[in-house]
C-alpha cells in the first residue's frame, strides 16, 4: 500500500507544480498549529463553515487508511494510540495524495500538519503557499485539564467534553447516536509526553513560519497568534480582526462595516 502511495504522490505532484508555475489563482491554504487539546479541530469547524474551505485533519485521513490488516497498518495504529509521531516519509506521501483531490482545489484548512520541520517541504517543495499558519497558545496546565474531560466520536473525528461541550445525552454522539469515546491519548501520562513532543519537534514549525513571512516569496504569508483560553467564537473573531485584508476574504470574515459619519 505504501509502494502505492509513493508512486502515486509522486504522479500528483505534478498538477501542483504546474499550477504553482502557470499563474493560476492560487488555493487558499491555512495551517493550524498547536499543542493537542488547543482546539484545532473545533476552530476548524467554524473556520470551515465561514470560509467553506474544506478541512484536512491528518489523523482522520491515517485511520481512513488503516482500515487494512497489513503490518505498517497495525504499527501505524499501535502509534497513534500511544501518541507517537508517524513518519515523515509516510505523512508526506499520505497528504500529497489527500491534497491532489478535487474537492482541495480552491484549498484547505490543515489540522495536524505540518507538525515536524521536515513536513514543511510540502510546501517548499511543492511551491505552494500558506496564506495564514494560525498558532493556538495555551498552558499546559489548561490543556491537562480539557483533556481529562474530552470525548469523541470515532468514525467521524467529532469532539466533545463532558462540562465545556457536553453531547445532548452524555456519552453518546449527538449525530449518529452511537457511543463517544475517550482517545487513549487523552490519558494524562500520554498527554505529557506529547506536549514535551510538541514543544521539541512540533514549535520548529512555527520558527519556519515566523521566517517565512518575512521574505517576500516565502511559503508563509501571515502567521498570526491566538489565544487558545478563549471561546472558539472569540478566537474566530481575533483570527479575522488580525488578518490582512486579502485573509480575511479568503476566510470569510465578516466584512467591516464602513465607518459612519459622526453627527455634527
Ligand atoms: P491528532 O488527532 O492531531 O492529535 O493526531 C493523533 C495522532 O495521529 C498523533 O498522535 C500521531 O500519531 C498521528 N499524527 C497526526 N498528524 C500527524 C503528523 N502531521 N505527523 C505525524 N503523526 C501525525
Amino acid at each position: 500500500m505504501f509502494l502505492y502511495l509513493i508512486i502515486a504522490t509522486t504522479l500528483y505532484s505534478f498538477p501542483l507544480i504546474l499550477q504553482a508555475q502557470s499563474g493560476q489563482t492560487a488555493p487558499t491554504y491555512v495551517v493550524l498549529v498547536g499543542p493537542p487539546g488547543s482546539g484545532k479541530g473545533t476552530l476548524s469547524e467554524q473556520l470551515t463553515q465561514q470560509s467553506q474551505l474544506p478541512v484536512i485533519t491528518t489523523s482522520q485521513v491515517l485511520k481512513k487508511l488503516l482500515q487494512s490488516n497489513t503490518v505498517e497498518a497495525q504499527k501505524i495504529k499501535q502509534q497513534m494510540a500511544a501518541g507517537e509521531l508517524i513518519s515523515d516519509e509516510t505523512i508526506l506521501a499520505i497528504m500529497k495524495t489527500e491534497i491532489s483531490k478535487p474537492q482541495y482545489a480552491a484549498g484547505a484548512i490543515f489540522d495536524g500538519f505540518p507538525r515536524t520541520l521536515a513536513q514543511t517541504d510540502f510546501f517548499t517543495k511543492n511551491q505552494l503557499t500558506v496564506q495564514v499558519l494560525v498558532v493556538l497558545n495555551i498552558s499546559d496546565e489548561a490543556i491537562i485539564l480539557r483533556m481529562q474531560g474530552r470525548r469523541v466520536h470515532g468514525p467521524s473525528g467529532r469532539v466533545y467534553h463532558v462540562d465545556n461541550r457536553p453531547p445532548k445525552t452524555p456519552g453518546i454522539d449527538d449525530v449518529t447516536g452511537e457511543p463517544l469515546e475517550q482517545r487513549s491519548d487523552d490519558q494524562p501520562s500520554v498527554v505529557e509526553s506529547r506536549l514535551v513532543q510538541y514543544r521539541e519537534i512540533t514549535k520548529p514549525v512555527i520558527n519556519w513560519a515566523n521566517q517565512q513571512a518575512m521574505m517576500t516569496d516565502g511559503q508563509v504569508r501571515q502567521v498570526i497568534n491566538l489565544d487558545a483560553n478563549q471561546s472558539v467564537a472569540q478566537m474566530l473573531q481575533s483570527l479575522c480582526q488580525a488578518s490582512t485584508t486579502q485573509n480575511s476574504g479568503q476566510l470569510g470574515c465578516p466584512a467591516i462595516k464602513p465607518m459612519t459619519t459622526p453627527a455634527t
